[in-house]
């Protein structure tokens, strides 16, 4: 039997169980006192003021959208380049989708097609709400340049930082919301820290805080100082909105607490294992990820772009043969609005040409802090032989 090589996966220690089997042993498997305390570490690490954690990134975003006003009538704009959830989000509050088109070089929403479409839709009244940039693999995108662009015609911005935590930009980390409203990390188990399922928006904005978490957990309310009827009885509680059900138990938040410790040590791992793909790939008919000066990237994903005509192969025979040597790549991502569903919301190929094309060629190879360097030689020998055999 080959082994398999897949294209991310967790790394879970002694010290991540033992924190999980302690929350087991507690009094609190979930609304207890490690929620919070992960929280707090995120936004501490991130330099964020406010955490809210959910049971997933998809519904941080929701919430996000929902505590920024989206609904029914207004439009959210996101790129092309990112899983489903940063454009379904939108869609579950009523509101429209669209697209812009990606940088060539980041894969990263273009701030000049941002700026230039904002200019347009100001001219016909028709400015979306909200932006939602992606920061794909975990490279940052330009947030100075998207947040000028935004700021002027008053659009807020959350951030899909799903593949970056422990990312930065212009030095300072991601997650401290200083280009955006809010940003939201993902704590899936192929990201970079994990819960098993889970994600936070991180804020700086005490009030979208406090929507947000209102929001997770039904609509609900316990606080006396926002009740409507007063001294009303210690099981007392008041619903002021339509929510959800979209908190993170205790048991999640404690693994991501103990992951948390090794974000550095995750990073620099992931940082090792690019530059020896890209020391390895330098000669070879492949596009290595280039990489922005103000963004020092957590290495999600390493993604490479195979050049067809020089490699005389297409990008569906690279894949295919790289799958059968047992590394399992992937491709992040389709364009969202080439999916089915979003066919029929009228959306046409040629949208955006550079993710279309960005499409032709990409695939995402092994990447996570465990992988061994015979697990990466394999992998190099692989892609190797698959493109320059
Ligand atoms: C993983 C991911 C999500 C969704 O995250 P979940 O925690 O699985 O809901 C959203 N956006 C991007 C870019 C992602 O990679």
């Amino acid at each position: 039997m080959k082994r398999l090589i897949p294209y991310g996966r967790q790394s879970i220690t002694e010290a991540d169980i033992a924190a999980v089997v302690d929350v087991l042993k507690s009094d609190f498997l979930t609304q207890g006192p490690v929620v919070p305390a992960f929280e707090e570490a995120v936004a501490k690490q991130c330099g964020a003021a406010f955490g809210v954690a959910a049971n997933s990134a998809t519904s941080a975003l929701h919430i996000a959208c929902m505590a920024l006003g989206v609904g029914p009538g207004d439009c959210v704009w996101t790129s092309p380049l990112t899983f489903v959830a940063s454009s379904n989000a939108a869609l579950y509050c009523g509101a429209e989708v669209d697209f812009v088109d990606v940088d060539p070089r980041t894969y990263n929403m273009c701030p000049v097609k941002l700026a230039e479409k904002l200019d347009e839709a100001a001219a016909r009244g028709a400015l979306p709400k909200v932006i939602i940039p992606v920061h794909l693999t975990g490279q940052s995108c330009d947030m100075a340049a998207i947040q000028e662009a935004a700021s002027r015609h008053g659009v807020k911005i959350i951030e899909d930082a799903s593949h970056a935590i422990g990312a930065s930009y212009r030095g300072e980390p991601v997650g401290d919301c200083r280009y955006s409203d809010v940003a939201v990390f993902s704590f899936h188990p192929v990201k970079i820290v994990t819960t098993g399922e889970g994600g936070i928006a991180m804020t700086n904005d005490a009030d979208l805080a406090e929507k947000m978490n209102l929001y997770r957990s039904h609509g609900i309310t316990r606080d006396p100082d926002l009740m409507q009827i007063a001294d009303a009885g210690a099981w007392y509680y008041e619903q002021h909105h339509l929510g959800f059900n979209y908190r993170m138990t205790d048991i999640n938040a404690a693994l991501g607490l103990s992951q948390l410790d090794r974000l550095k040590q995750f990073i620099e791992r992931r940082r090792e294992i690019a530059s020896v793909y890209d020391r390895a790939f330098a000669d070879l008919p492949i596009t290595t990820p280039w990489q922005h000066p103000d963004a020092a990237s957590a290495w999600h994903l390493y993604v490479i772009r195979v050049d067809q005509d020089r490699a005389k192969k297409s990008h569906r025979a690279v894949f295919d043969e790289l799958r059968e040597a047992g590394i399992l790549v992937n491709l992040h991502y389709i364009p969202v609005y080439l999916q089915p569903y979003y066919r029929d919301l009228g959306f046409k190929p040629g949208l955006c040409p550079n993710a279309e094309s960005y499409y032709d060629e990409a695939i995402s190879i092994p990447m996570y802090p465990a992988m061994t360097d015979e697990q990466q030689e394999q992998v190099i020998a692989s892609i190797i032989r698959a493109v320059a055999g």
